[in-house]
């Protein structure tokens, strides 16, 4: 291996970061590395990276594909190995001398790609390639290869002038500190922050809901006391079920405050400061607006096709959540109820109305749902849709005990991919649920098999009982092993195109269509069991779920698309409109007529998505495009009427799962449904169809 045959043979290195590992399969001995290997490592491996782009410049040979861009694929093996880790361990189990570290690195990684990204020379190779793309007999995959390439460079200001490109390089640095910046805020405002819940604040909540918040009083060394935390999986079950209308307010303020406190951890001059530079790197780079840039890039390609499919749902969910504010009002004022709905009240009410007219609420379903046989139903399914087998391993290096590792094996019992789950919050996590990678599949130099993750933010079960999620959890559960799929399943030539290395708006296609088998009778029906009787989920109980998932549609559509909408409009109106980030939101609340007792699921100053990083700046409505696709791809299964019809599902494998960026992700839709899309798929699956004829 390269990153070894540089150590001085005086001195046997002894940074696990730097040597070969020797676990099984390769994977990061977690153990052995301390937060003191980091920047050693890093330091080495910026060092090689830069050696061997500065080989692919140096080389006096004619460039061309393999001296060029497959070089390109190859360098920089050890700086992907070494922040795969890092920044596993940053977001799922950090501690103050790691995010010390990440702080300080945000910079260095900056300046180390800023001079490689915009290196004349390298891109005048690349362009050089790319003007003759037709004449050079490419495969497929290599030619949407280069045309990655060359779009990359390009976009990252390698043609700009060198006045341009210095700009760039400081906006660069600068953007990479605020977001850093911006999650540790939020960060530090979640663990500073917890309720406890003495004896009098408990009504409403159910047994799993209190023994969930003793464990988490546990894992802060309260044991015996029972707290809450701002984690969402905490905030959003505790709203829906206690009755202290009091609590409900506080709780709710303090979670929409999050970053938002006027303290140390203020979000709202970080906000103002990256929009301010995404406006002049986006002018630089010759667009009038950041949002026009980032979506150039994208399916949607312009703000204009965005703001059409948000506005499209937009008035239908409007209108259902107006209706149905006005159920939830009548139904306070019969109970005698002397207060206008407040923000802090939807969830609790909602929740009753669903009572009250589908007889059933989330606590009645969650005894079903153990987090253990879902899991096991999520790998079921992805055993009879692609054949795929799941088996335990228990020796392989976590980063933390509560870290799960299986082993999964294609149909004929070949290694495809380690797959860790990480399920359980903890206060060295940051809150939400995600995908990644410790190393992505390629077979540029002979397989190599992905190493995939998933971290989500689940409540343990307290004193040995198993952890019991909400129906939105199992959803959850389901959505992230969907992005491990497609990680997985990945089988490309070159790393960069592998697995999730698509277009952000079809990133969330092979997710959020995985959700789609989770809610399915023949699905619940196996695997939702009583985590004490062994029961299967009642007939009775099971139609109601389903039912009841089209229920509160509109609230959930709302708080969507009103952060998807105030994420384009600070993309797209000038920098200088949102100087003061509070007022600007308002406004824009006002504007889109945002019920006042809606919240945006995402309040600007905790928006990570699009201020932590760029991965979704003007990006959010990516959820709600992929919708689009995944509600029609679903589709294809029922038509066969089978929901795991084997011809679909190969099609399904073939065209999505496995294709990574190696192919146009329009083209790979259409191959897998023979069609485009239909657009009133999705809201037939938010049950708004009937609203929006109306409207
Ligand atoms: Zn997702």
């Amino acid at each position: 291996m390269s990153e070894t045959s540089a150590a001085s043979p005086a001195a046997p290195e002894t940074n696990p970061l730097l040597v070969a590992w020797q676990t099984p399969h390769q994977t990061p001995p977690f153990a052995e590395i301390t937060p003191e290997h980091f920047m050693p490592a890093f330091e080495r491996a910026f060092i090689d990276h830069a050696a061997e782009v500065a080989a692919i410049t140096h080389d006096p040979a004619v460039p061309d594909f393999d001296n060029t861009i497959t070089a390109l694929e190859r360098s920089g093996k050890l700086l992907t190995k070494v922040s795969a880790v890092f920044y596993d361990l940053v977001s799922a189990h950090s501690n103050p001398s790691i995010l010390e570290i990440d702080k300080e690195l945000s910079l260095r990684m900056a300046r180390h790609w800023n001079p490689i990204m915009m290196n004349a020379v390298l891109f005048g190779r690349i362009v050089m390639l790319h003007e003759k793309r037709k004449e050079l007999d490419l495969t497929g995959e290599q030619m949407r290869l280069l045309e990655r390439t060359y779009t990359r460079f390009h976009r990252a200001g390698a043609g700009l002038s060198d006045d341009a490109k210095a700009r760039m390089a400081e906006i660069n640095e600068r953007l990479a500190h605020l977001g850093t910046s911006f999650s540790h805020h939020l960060l530090a405002d979640e663990q500073e922050w917890l309720l406890e819940l003495g004896e009098g604040d408990r009504a409403g909540l159910s047994d799993t809901f209190i023994a969930s918040a003793k464990a988490a009083a546990e894992e802060r060394g309260m044991a015996g006391k029972a707290i809450l935390t701002l984690s969402r999986s905490f905030v959003e079950p505790f709203l829906k079920a206690s009755e202290r209308r009091d609590l409900r307010e506080k709780v709710f303020k303090a979670f929409t405050a999050r970053g938002d406190n006027g303290n140390a951890n203020d979000n709202n001059a970080v906000i103002v400061e990256i929009l301010a530079l995404r406006e002049e790197a986006a002018k630089l780079l010759g667009f009038p607006t950041y949002a026009a840039y980032r979506l150039e890039d994208t399916m949607a390609k312009t703000p204009e096709a965005v703001r059409g499919l948000l506005e499209r749902v937009w008035k239908p969910a409007r209108a259902r959540a107006l209706a149905d504010r006005d159920q939830l009002q009548a139904m306070i004022t019969a109970e005698g109820g002397n207060f206008a709905l407040a923000p802090w009240d939807w969830r609790y009410y909602a929740e009753k109305l669903r009572q009250a007219k589908a007889n059933f609420d989330d606590s009645a379903i969650k005894p079903y749902l153990v987090l253990d046989h879902m899991i096991e139903a999520a790998f079921d399914c992805a055993t009879r849709l692609f054949g795929i087998t799941f088996s335990e391993r228990k020796d392989i290096p976590v980063w933390h005990p509560d870290v799960r590792v299986w082993e999964v094996r294609d149909r004929d019992g070949r290694h495809q991919a380690l797959f860790y789950g990480d399920y359980f919050a903890r206060p060295s996590k940051r809150s939400g649920a995600w995908m990644s990678s410790l190393r992505d599949q390629q077979k540029l130099d002979g397989e190599v098999a992905p190493l995939i993750f998933n971290i989500c933010n689940f409540s343990k079960g307290a004193d040995g009982q198993p952890s019991l999620l909400s129906p939105d959890d199992a959803r959850t559960l389901f959505h992230e092993f969907g992005h491990a799929l497609h990680g997985m399943l990945s089988n490309v030539m070159f790393p960069s195109l592998a697995g999730t290395s698509v277009f952000t708006d079809f990133v969330e296609l092979p997710s959020q269509l995985y959700e789609h088998w989770q809610e399915r009778p023949e699905v619940l029906q196996r695997f939702a069991r009583h985590y004490q009787t062994g029961e299967p989920l009642p007939e009775d109980l099971l139609k109601r779920f389903i039912a009841a998932r089209k229920f509160n549609q509109g609230f959930a559509t709302v708080e969507f698309i009103s952060s998807a909408l105030i994420d384009l409009e600070f993309h797209t109106q000038p920098a200088s409109a949102s100087r003061d980030v509070r007022t600007f939101e308002q406004a824009e609340l006002g504007k889109i007529g945002m019920p006042e007792e809606i919240a945006m699921r995402h309040r600007p100053q905790q928006f990570g998505h699009i201020f932590s990083g760029d991965y979704y700046a003007a990006g959010y409505y990516s959820y709600m495009w992929s919708e689009v696709m995944d509600a029609d791809a679903f589709g294809a299964f029922e038509e066969a009427g089978d929901i795991f019809d084997s011809a679909t599902a190969k099609r399904l494998h073939d065209d999505i799962y496995s294709t990574g960026g190696s192919v146009d992700p329009e083209a790979a839709y259409v191959a897998f449904r023979g069609r485009e899309p239909e657009p009133d798929a999705l809201l037939r699956r938010r049950g708004l169809l009937d609203t929006a004829e109306a409207a």
